[in-house]
């Protein structure tokens, strides 16, 4: 692992891109910083003390900016979920328990949160209960798009539906809204009892438990016959399509191929707008959801003129165990996400990371919610 950062050649085109670099201008935060003290760090441990070691590895959103643009391969995210294995601390231990034991609590805490007053938000663990209170999103959007024509291109084709934990635990009004789609397109939705995706133990630096949700998540798919398998979550979806936990490349191919984003599925549809739909929207684009983002292009098509604003390079600060490690600085990467956004009075998305944090910072009459909700 810690290889892959010696061939750096300091060009710094992954300084224009971090999130977090270019809101705290800090550039020790920066990606080539970071691969180069990962580098050090995980050839000699013993250079920083485990306390030290710990808080560095804390200080990355995980986006994968850096990594899309670098053309010497230099993998940051995945040097620091290494250095978080080796260092574990009570707050990945925390973020951890969250996304294995915990998912059955997600509705009942994130409800539970939203109560609590602000004045008994210490200032640590204040914007982690902010983002849980946001997982549930509040009372939800009202939906303005009525299928009402559908194409043939699924009909009859057997799929498998990946929800999500999310969906799963906490907003089963998207996966509502995703079956209700998929049976308008005549698919023959096939049971899969999936895991989590895995991809939030993976950056946490839990690489084996991580490992064992991908292979059991193939198994459902190798028993269901590897049909195409849609996905409605972006950060899922880029979880998924990292998997490397196959028998063959044939098979590592007819996985790429399976991977279905929803927004994708349902371009052929064709919509009625409702007289409630707002006038200004904006639209997140998650930082997971790579350069080709379908949910962008399904609600540029469908929204037209009434899509106002779209984010492009701003993450919207979630940052995954960050929001625990040092939320102080997710706070700068968030506002200017907001910046971005401004003037819109419904923000939509397609990542349940970036919906959590979208629903729980949001500016007071703005009202945030996953795309299928405007579906109904
Ligand atoms: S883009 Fe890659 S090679 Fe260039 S400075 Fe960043 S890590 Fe190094
Ligand atoms: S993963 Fe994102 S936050 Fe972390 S160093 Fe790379 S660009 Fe910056």
């Amino acid at each position: 692992m810690a290889e892959l950062s010696h061939n750096c050649i300091l060009c710094g085109k992954c300084l224009d891109v971090c999130p977090l670099l270019r809101a705290t201008g800090r550039e020790e935060l920066g990606p080539r910083a970071k691969s180069d003290l990962c580098r050090v760090l995980l050839e000699s441990p013993d250079r920083l003390s485990e306390e030290d070691a710990a808080r560095l590895a804390g200080l990355c959103l995980g986006c994968g900016r850096c990594r899309e643009v670098c053309s010497q391969s230099v993998d940051v995210p995945s040097l620091v979920a290494a250095l978080r294995g080796a260092h574990p601390d009570f707050k990945s231990w925390l973020w951890k328990t969250w996304l294995t034991r915990a998912r059955r609590l997600w509705s009942p805490s994130s409800k539970a949160a939203g109560l609590i007053p602000d004045r008994f938000r210490t200032e640590r663990l204040g914007p982690m209960l902010k983002t849980l209170a946001g997982m549930s999103g509040g009372p939800g959007l009202d939906p303005f798009l009525t299928p009402v024509a559908f194409p043939d291109t699924f009909r009859g084709g057997k799929l498998l539906l990946f929800a999500g934990c999310t969906a799963n635990y906490v907003q089963g009004r998207w996966l509502t809204a995703a079956l209700r789609l998929l049976d308008g397109l005549g698919a023959d939705i096939l049971p899969g009892d999936f895991q989590c995706c895995g991809s939030g133990l993976k950056g946490a630096g839990f690489a084996d438990e991580s490992r064992a949700m991908a292979e059991a998540n193939v198994r459902v798919w190798r028993q269901a016959g590897r049909p195409r398998l849609a996905v409605f979550c972006a950060s899922c979806l880029a979880g998924l399509r990292a998997y490397d936990c196959f028998d063959s490349e044939a098979e590592a191919r007819q996985w790429a191929e399976s991977l279905l984003p929803l927004s994708k599925a349902v371009r052929g549809v064709e919509f009625e707008t409702a007289g409630n739909a707002p006038e200004r929207m904006g639209y997140h684009h998650p930082c997971h959801a790579g350069k080709n983002d379908p949910d962008r292009a399904f609600l540029a098509a469908v929204l037209g003129d009434r899509l106002v604003r779209a984010t492009d390079t701003q993450c919207c600060g979630f940052g995954g165990v960050m929001r625990l490690a040092a939320p102080g600085l997710t706070e700068p990467v968030n506002r200017k996400c907001w910046d971005a956004l401004a003037g819109a009075e419904v923000v939509l998305s397609g990542c349940s990371a970036c919906l959590a944090q979208l629903s729980a910072t949001a500016p007071q009459g703005v009202r945030v919610g996953h795309w299928l909700e405007t579906v109904g």
